[in-house]
């Protein structure tokens, strides 16, 4: 009777197996065990701290990287990375450029507000647009300012950096002494 790999992927074994795997089963169970990956990479460090096996291999990994580039899908794959990163970087560059524009031909308008100062000025001056938007700005904040609690308003200032300033305290203390020898509380 033909005994099968234990692992259950169908392979017949011969009548010389020991291992009761077939060999790719038995390839893929030895690599992944994390004691023979300890080894093997331990053994490749050993081998790397040679400088002679390091620069072969070094000029090995070039030799081939050079030969994929060469290849028509090295050629094509490189040129698609290259076009990407162009496009990316010009892509950004324009983006932050235009930002920039913006942010200096609004200043003290925040960036959220930008593309409704340019719909206002169809209808009215640039310099209009912008006065109305800082104007609702200003609304806005004394509307978020005066929803706030006395508290809030305090810690909003802290966080914004206000130092703590000592309140001078006027009360005046009891007199540590009577009158005539007579207690206080009796008088
Ligand atoms: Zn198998």
């Amino acid at each position: 009777m033909s005994r099968v790999c234990s692992t259950g992927c169908g392979t017949e074994l011969g009548a010389k197996n020991k291992s009761g795997l077939c060999r790719p089963c038995r390839c893929k169970a030895t690599m992944c065990n994390p004691e023979v990956q300890a080894r093997s990479t331990a053994g490749l460090k050993r081998y790397l701290t040679d400088p002679v096996h390091r620069a072969e291999r070094t000029a090995m990994s070039a030799k081939n990287l050079a030969r994929w580039r060469a290849s028509p899908e090295g050629r094509a794959k490189t040129r698609e990375f290259a076009m990407a990163n162009l496009a990316k970087a010009y892509e950004f560059d324009a983006t932050e450029r235009r930002r920039r524009q913006r942010q200096a031909a609004y200043p003290g308008i925040p960036e959220s507000r930008w593309d409704e100062c340019v719909a206002l000025k169809k209808h009215m001056t640039a310099a209009e647009a912008k006065q109305m938007i800082r104007d609702d700005e200003a609304l806005r904040e004394r509307k978020r300012k005066a929803a706030m609690s006395p508290f809030e308003r305090d810690m909003e200032r802290l966080r914004n950096g206000a130092g703590l300033v000592a309140a001078p305290d006027f009360r005046t203390s009891n007199p540590d002494f009577t009158i005539g020898g007579i207690a206080s509380a009796s008088l």
